[in-house]
């Protein structure tokens, strides 16, 4: 640690946040995303603004005074291009290399930076080594409802995904799509099972009344005035949906360490009408 104390941000609670020398702060090799994309942009925002969310990093296991990013890999390329010397980073305690993989995927699941099939194959990952949903949405500070829509894009075939990944295709189009689907399938295999008595629940419950952000969605759709158009689960348009499934994903960024004096604060959703 080079330059002093500097803490970010107030108070001196959770992870330890300081400055480190760029000299001494090693990519972590199990880096998800090898190719950091184009960083010009990021390289024009970090000499105009500095890096405004610290790297997170872990003490470098072997070399002493050395740190490890397990998230902020594209921020630390960027900043030695735009010619930094210290960067500011927000210290985790050495857990080891399956837990620093778990970081890294939660890391993912809330940059800014990142699509949303990225993020989706991130909790998936994270779904993978055991979280269940709920674990992922407590992990990741994400609603419930925000984490279960993203994992349902899971279910996309590739090209879907490809349209997704490309803008041609809303989240919450693509959502109810599969959505459609299972209601189907599960249609089909109660029919199945009719005799047994068997009811197949595993369905969550996207763009229904029942959702978490229901209510949300209803409020800003009736606020817009959007009568005319289809509403999804006869709670809201597809466009509300997708605002409050952003709102919620911009305040559990708010409330993450190492997010003080990050602009852009949280935006509440407002029933403007268009
Ligand atoms: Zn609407």
């Amino acid at each position: 640690m080079t330059g002093g104390r500097r803490p970010l941000g107030a108070g001196g609670a959770g992870p330890v946040s300081d400055y480190c020398h760029i000299s001494r702060i090693a990519g972590h090799p199990a880096n998800i995303r090898d190719d950091p994309g184009d960083l010009s942009e990021l390289v024009a925002s970090i000499k105009a603004h500095g890096i405004l969310q610290p790297l997170v990093v872990r003490p470098h296991p072997q070399r002493h005074g050395w740190l490890v990013v397990l998230g902020g890999h594209r921020r630390l390329a960027a900043a030695r291009l735009a010619g930094l010397e210290e960067v500011p980073v927000v210290v985790r305690e050495a857990v080891g290399p399956a837990k620093d993989i778990e970081i890294m995927l939660v890391e993912n699941c809330q940059r800014r930076d990142l699509g949303p099939i990225e993020k989706a194959e991130a909790m998936g990952a994270l779904r993978d080594r055991g979280y269940s949903n709920l674990a992922i949405a407590k992990a990741t500070g994400l609603a419930d409802a925000t984490v279960c829509t993203y994992l349902a894009l899971l279910d996309l075939d590739a090209a879907s995904q490809e349209k997704v990944r490309n803008r041609e295709l809303a989240v919450s189009v693509a959502v109810e799509a599969v959505r459609k689907t299972r209601a189907r399938q599960r249609q089909r295999a109660g029919q199945k099972n009719r005799s047994a008595g068997m009811r197949l629940s595993w369905e969550p419950d996207h763009f229904t009344e029942r959702h978490p952000l229901a209510r949300k969605a209803n409020e800003l759709c009736d606020a817009r005035e959007h009568n005319m158009r289809r509403r999804i689960g006869k709670v809201a348009c597809g466009q509300c949906w997708e605002t409050v499934i952003r709102a919620d994903e911009r305040s559990a960024m708010a409330a993450l360490p190492g997010a003080n004096g990050t602009p852009p604060a949280p935006q509440p959703v407002r029933g403007r009408p268009e």
